[in-house]
């Protein structure tokens, strides 16, 4: 059966990862959550004291520890750099507040996105990010921006950290999320930006529910289409 390709982009928790997991487990595709792989490599950063003076040692730390997914009994994902579980690790303060000088590395895109692209090459994919639809999956079929107000994304944020037990200041998450997109979008290599070709969808006040049902009825009249 005919496969495509579904790139959703958009700035921090606008609700990407969540509906990008449900649209890839209801058409049976590979889900592959880029901001993963990014903060996996700031977490490699971190921990071996490097900065943007040492992208040898940083590319090597990526070489010596491969990115992995997996699955955990509940059926959530599991992020793996060599074999330790950094599924946890990769979504502390520290890893966030980073990760944005570290994504902005063009070395380090450059190999994350050959990685995502070979990725991308065993057929139908969704996958989430803040380039896709302009680097990584150019010739996407569907492509989708998705954005919502700074209020509710950091909401969103909030309620998450809370269930995973990271503790949490709203605030100060209004004012980092406002700061990484800032941060994203002005960088030099890739921007956080829309492809000309994407859909743009505010999710500002959207169920997950009805968000995942507009991208799958897009997704499913390209399929009758081809
Ligand atoms: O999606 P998530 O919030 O986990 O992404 C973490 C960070 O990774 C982003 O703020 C951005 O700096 C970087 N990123 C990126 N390109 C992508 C995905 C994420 O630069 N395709």
């Amino acid at each position: 059966m005919k496969s495509i390709q579904i790139a959703i982009d958009g700035p921090a928790s606008s609700g990407k990862s969540t509906v990008a997991k449900i649209i890839a487990k209801d058409f049976g595709y590979t889900y592959l959550d880029t901001g993963a792989m990014y903060r996996c490599a700031t977490y490699l950063a971190l921990k071996n004291h490097l900065t943007e003076a040492d992208i040898p040692s940083l590319l090597a730390e990526l070489a010596d520890h491969p990115i992995s997914f997996g699955k955990a009994a509940d059926g959530s994902q599991l992020v793996f750099l060599g074999d330790t579980d950094v599924t946890l690790a990769i979504r502390q303060n520290d890893v966030t507040n980073n990760v944005s000088w570290v994504s902005a590395i063009p070395e380090v895109r450059q190999e994350l996105v050959a990685q995502q692209q070979r990725i991308a090459e065993a057929g139908g994919i969704v996958m989430d990010g803040r380039d896709i639809g302009t680097v990584v999956l150019p010739r996407a079929e569907l492509k989708i921006f998705l954005i919502a107000s700074v209020e509710e994304r950091a909401l969103r944020r909030f309620k998450e950290n809370q269930e995973k037990g990271i503790p949490t200041d709203l605030e100060i998450l209004k004012e980092e999320i406002a700061a990484r997109d800032y941060k994203d979008s002005h960088r030099k290599v890739s921007p956080l930006m829309a492809a000309d070709d994407a859909i743009t969808f505010d999710t500002t006040g959207v169920s997950i529910d009805e968000v995942v049902a507009f991208i799958s009825e897009k997704a499913k009249e390209i399929l009758d289409k081809e």
